[in-house]
């Protein structure tokens, strides 16, 4: 899979990720960092709107910048999340929400299997993988009579 030096990198980049967060009313910053199956980064941070629902989480924006740039699959993501001044040498964790695990469910690589790693300072993260936080989920298998 990956070594730790490409996992506190990638927590790295989340952190950095986070520092172009948009997130005026809730002021709960967030930035992710994806690493793909043809080994590229895609940094992503929440995007708030005036009308919240239009709101799009850190994980989906560097998902979505990720796909849309050619990637198929990723291999990890790291998250940090914290309100505006927190300590960022000792958060709590902030783990992706249900539609953003939805949405990485759908770009597993072939080995089946996620990493996810949440960061509580730059350099300490809680790894954990998407199988663990999204059981029995639901993915493009499930529609592949659509192609029979
Ligand atoms: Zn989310």
């Amino acid at each position: 899979m990956i070594n730790t030096e490409m996992k506190l990198r990638l927590v790295e980049e989340a952190f950095l990720a986070r520092e172009s967060s948009y997130a005026p009313y809730s002021r709960f910053k967030v930035g992710a960092a994806i690493l793909t199956t043809d080994g590229r980064i895609f940094r992503g941070a929440n995007i708030e709107n005036a009308s919240y629902g239009a709101t799009i989480c850190a994980e989906r924006t560097a998902a979505v910048k990720a796909v849309s740039e050619g990637a198929e699959a990723f291999v990890a993501i790291a998250v940090v999340g914290a309100e505006e001044n927190a300590n960022l040498e000792a958060l709590d964790l902030a783990y992706p929400c249900g539609i953003c695990r939805q949405v990485l469910r759908e770009f597993l690589p072939t080995s089946g299997e996620m990493i996810i790693l949440v960061a509580t300072s730059p350099t300490a993260f809680f790894e954990t993988t998407l199988h663990a936080l999204l059981p029995h989920s639901f993915g493009p298998e499930d529609l592949d009579y659509l192609m029979e």
